[in-house]
């Protein structure tokens, strides 16, 4: 695997032959991360993966914050009896926790996890904070990393630490819980679709599948360009489990202990991230959406003759202060390499449009905008820039969405009766097999378990959360051939 930056030279592999290798390569060739720090599985984010995750945080946080969240900082360790108090959280995270068992020459009487999850941080304390109904919704974020023991790790998509948002919501009631749900869905489809032009399918997970210690878990999937699905985030229903175990409660007028219900959801930002760069990029490298891209339109200077130098950069640089007066990052790329390098390092980082002045433009107050995407070129005036950036800018969006949920649409295979089908079309173009199957319920998990093992790998993501689809009453189960009571979808997964 390689491991530093590549020259842009480099830069030459098949996305659609080859996307372990291109993925691999293109995440240092873009100088987005460096993997050489010498804790495995611990990754540094060098600034331009910096910059995309703190884009991914600016579109979040705001749609959360709108939502009546509150922003938190909680500490990064959790003693060990907090992960006690709830038996099935414990057993789901134990093997996965780091432990801190030492203060300088002490050893701690009771470790201290680094958090995996903060559930049995934050509970803890809202066993302080909640006394009565009128405490209620509590609804709480914290942006943040979280450490896992991972044994195979890819960056973006599996680490030791990696970023993400997770929120903490507590309700009076049920319903406001499982409204919760919807909402938190809504904010994930509304970002990763509508701002990013990344589709997403929500699930319903199996019973089998859902959050150690939760009641129902929702997940966000996105199709990556190897057949894998990449789950970006995922809500969980925690019911009363973490409420009860945790003493969060008051005492009803009745006499009776009364315990909220409680939410958490946690959009994945670092897997956001992994999904952006594979979804949009091409054999050229990144195409970033205008919303999260660091610098979204890149001015090269075209620099012929000596004596109209200066003319020419500071055409751009007047630019570059027009657009940057409407809210946009601009960037003159005044280096002294020659344009053809600067096109090639800026379509690798994914910048999404590129205006290129030369001698011509200067005389006829003219630019020249290239689209990432397409290449297409469009002379049109100086003056009139920043209205074409925008315009351009939205085209692009539109345009990778509509070209990653065709992608998506013809990665659903429909027409799968049995198991042999369905290991069939995972083995020839992956993405999902919308299949007949008898439950979802914890009686399913047999027949999930006996088709993962003969798709190698194939898991039933569950059955879709904004889209009633029940089977025929003649329809069979995949597997056991039973009556099916689900319309379910199998994929292989990151
Ligand atoms: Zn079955």
């Amino acid at each position: 695997m390689a491991t530093g930056l590549l020259s842009t030279r480099e830069f030459n592999v098949s996305k659609r032959e080859k996307f372990s290798e291109w993925y691999n390569t293109v995440i240092y060739a873009a100088d987005l991360v460096d993997s050489r720090y010498n804790v495995q599985g611990f990754l540094v984010h060098k600034p331009w993966a910096t910059r995309l995750i703190r884009g991914l945080y600016s579109l979040f946080e705001p749609e959360l914050e709108k939502d009546g969240h509150e922003p938190v900082v909680f500490p990064t360790v959790i003693p060990k009896e907090n992960f006690e108090l709830e038996k099935e959280h414990v057993a789901g995270f134990v093997p996965q926790v780091f432990w801190v068992t030492r203060g300088g020459e002490e050893e701690f009487a009771r470790p201290l996890a680094l958090r995996p999850t903060s559930e049995t941080a934050f509970y803890q304390m809202f066993a302080l904070w909640i006394r009565s109904p009128a405490d209620l919704p509590l609804k709480l974020y914290q942006s943040c990393s979280v450490f896992r023991y991972e044994h195979e790790t890819l960056p973006f998509l599996r680490g030791r630490e990696f970023l993400w948002i997770e929120t903490h919501d507590v309700f009076a009631t049920e319903k406001e819980a499982r409204a919760q749900l919807l909402i938190d869905s809504a904010i994930a489809t509304r970002v990763l679709t509508e701002k990013l032009g990344i589709p997403l399918m929500a699930f319903l997970r199996p019973q089998w599948d859902r959050f150690p210690g939760g009641l129902e878990t929702v997940a966000y999937d996105v199709l990556m360009p190897d057949g894998k699905i990449n789950q970006v985030g995922s809500t969980h229903i925690l019911g009363q489990n973490f409420t009860k175990a945790f003493g969060v409660k008051w005492t009803g007028g009745d006499g009776k202990e009364q315990f909220p219900w409680s939410t958490c959801f946690g959009p994945g930002i670092w897997r956001m991230a992994g999904a952006l760069v594979s979804v949009h990029g091409d054999d050229k490298g990144l195409i970033l959406p205008l919303p999260v891209a660091p610098v979204q339109v890149v001015i090269v200077p075209i620099l012929k003759s000596e004596e109209k130098r200066k003319e020419v950069l500071d055409y751009c640089l007047n630019l570059q202060g027009h657009l940057r007066t409407h809210g946009l990052r601009a960037k003159v790329d005044d280096s002294n390499k020659s344009p053809g390098f600067k096109y090639n390092y800026w379509e690798l980082k994914g910048v999404p449009l590129r205006i290129e002045v030369g001698e011509r433009e200067v005389a006829q107050n003219k630019i020249t905008i290239v689209r990432r995407d397409t290449r297409e070129k469009l002379v049109a005036e100086s003056a009139h820039a920043f209205k074409h950036v925008e315009e351009i800018g939205a085209k692009i969006l539109d345009s990778l969405r509509a070209k990653a949920e065709a992608e998506l649409k013809e990665r659903i295979t429909t027409s799968a009766t049995d198991k042999r089908q369905v290991k069939a079309a995972l083995d020839s173009k992956g993405g999902f097999v919308r299949v007949a199957f008898c439950s979802i319920a914890m009686d399913g998990e047999p027949c999930a378990s006996e088709l993962q093992e003969f798709t190698q790998g194939g898991k039933v993501r569950g059955h879709l959360l904004n889209k009633k689809e029940k089977p025929d009453a003649s329809e069979k189960c995949v597997v056991c051939g039973k009556k099916a009571h689900e319309i379910a979808y199998v994929a292989k997964q990151y």
